[in-house]
């Protein structure tokens, strides 16, 4: 709560103990400031909505208006229309998934989907393993189910097995509950990493043999830029693998409308949490892209998403070669985000003022642990600025970190000539170290 240990809130004595996790994100309170128009936004992940002709979204629902008004503008079922469910078996087909419409579940953007997972799972001191970093949204809705989130290592190729097994392995020795393995194997928010297919088996095969339910959210893996991702987890195991899926970044995430493929003996449980929470999910969201879907080119426009958000991760990756070369970042092959590793001697939080200053707003790293990490990390979304301004931001951005190390090394010399000596790497050189 924002004003715990405070006398501000009379209902403070009253809240349950989950309000406690509560609170807002990073990124939210990040919002406020990178939306004035002068600072460059690297920060949110907003798609990139004005690339959707609106003629294609307005023909659907004057369509949906004049043939299905009544049934469009009613509530409807908790589980979602079975015309969206059939075209979300098609979708998820794409990737490999083969199964049956009954299984889907229609939510409230994915996020909601993620809510409704954790509450059915989750009691209060549960484990959730998540990768690290892993999604701020996903780690608000843990918190807020008071669940005890562990970290486990990434690289390049996403989640480490080895260091999965580990995990299992001391967790347990401890006595902890391990409920479900959160992962966003495609195009990662917000380390824009992808699993690779060995480790995705592996994975698979070391949760299914300590009992632990994998918790897949893909709401990226159609936005790939060079080639297409591994296929779903989900693909190769019914029963041990709850699939998240959403229209929010192949279409516009205005329509909330999302989606979880759950083993069939987890279906029922999740409809009726739907209902509890919704009663049902956004009917006329779900008419409205059925109809799109039915009428529109809408691999067409998914394309040209891919287009655009290339040609900005392009963008990015240049600039960061060009300002940046000393340091190290990965190289998003799809979605909407890099994860820059900063120089130990600094704290991307602490930086941020300073970078508001300058004019360009980033993702601190600590959004995305639960446990304080991400301080020497950076996210820096390429999804919604144009290419020019990428350049431009990337640029303030550099001049703020080598500004911030410069200072550093002023104002702590010795300390700092030791550290600067252990990492030969940093672009500008120190102005005043003897
Ligand atoms: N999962 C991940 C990894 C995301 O990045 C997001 C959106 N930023 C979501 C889930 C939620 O998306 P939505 O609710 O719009 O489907």
């Amino acid at each position: 709560m924002s004003n715990q240990g405070t006398n501000l809130d009379p209902w403070y004595d009253s809240y349950a103990d989950r309000t406690a996790g509560l609170s807002a994100s990073e990124v939210r309170a990040l919002f406020a400031v990178a939306s004035r128009p002068e600072v460059v936004s690297l920060a949110g992940g907003m798609p990139y909505v004005s690339a959707l002709p609106p003629e294609l979204v307005s023909g659907s629902i004057e369509r949906v208006l004049s043939k299905n008004a009544a049934m469009a503008l009613q509530y409807g079922s908790g589980q979602g229309t079975p015309a969206i469910r059939e075209h979300i078996m098609q979708i998820m087909a794409m990737e490999g998934i083969r199964g049956s419409a009954d299984d889907v579940v229609v939510t409230t953007g994915s996020q909601q989907a993620l809510d409704l997972v954790t509450r059915l799972f989750i009691n209060p001191g549960d484990v959730v393993l998540a990768e690290s970093p892993s999604y701020v949204g996903a780690l608000g809705v843990f918190r807020a189910y008071q669940a005890d989130v562990q970290h486990v290592v990434m690289d390049d190729e996403g989640l480490v097995p080895e260091a999965l097994r580990e995990s299992i392995a001391n967790l347990t020795a401890q006595g902890k509950r391990i409920k479900f393995l959160y992962t966003i194997p495609n195009f990662h928010n917000p380390a824009g990493v992808t699993l690779s297919w060995a480790r995705r088996l592996e994975i698979l095969e070391i949760c299914r043999s300590a009992g632990i339910l994998v918790l897949e959210d893909n709401p990226y893996g159609l936005i790939y830029f060079d080639k297409p991702a591994p296929q779903a987890m989900r693909s190769v195991d019914d029963e041990g693998v709850i699939y998240l899926g959403s229209f929010s970044k192949t279409l516009a995430p205005g329509f909330r409308v999302g989606w979880a493929l759950a083993p069939h003996a987890i279906r029922e449980k999740l409809i009726l949490a739907n209902e509890s929470a919704t009663l049902a999910p956004n009917s006329f969201g779900q008419f409205v892209i059925t109809e799109y879907l039915d009428q529109a080119d809408w691999r067409g426009q998914i394309d040209v998403f891919r287009g655009l958000y290339a040609e900005r991760r392009d963008a990015m990756l240049s600039a960061l070669g060009e300002h940046l070369p000393s340091l190290s970042w990965t190289k998003p092959n799809g979605g909407f985000f890099v994860w820059l590793s900063l120089p130990e001697e600094l704290d991307s939080k602490a930086m941020l003022p300073r970078a508001v200053k300058e004019l360009v707003a980033y993702t601190p790293g600590t959004a995305f642990f639960a446990d304080g990490g991400g301080a020497h990390h950076i996210r820096l979304s390429f999804c919604y600025p144009q290419p020019e301004m990428i350049k431009v931001g990337v640029g303030r951005l550099a001049n703020v970190i080598n500004g911030e190390l410069d200072l550093l090394r002023t104002f702590s010399g010795a300390r700092l000539g030791k550290v600067a000596a252990s990492r030969p790497s940093i672009t500008t050189p120190p102005p005043n170290i003897d």
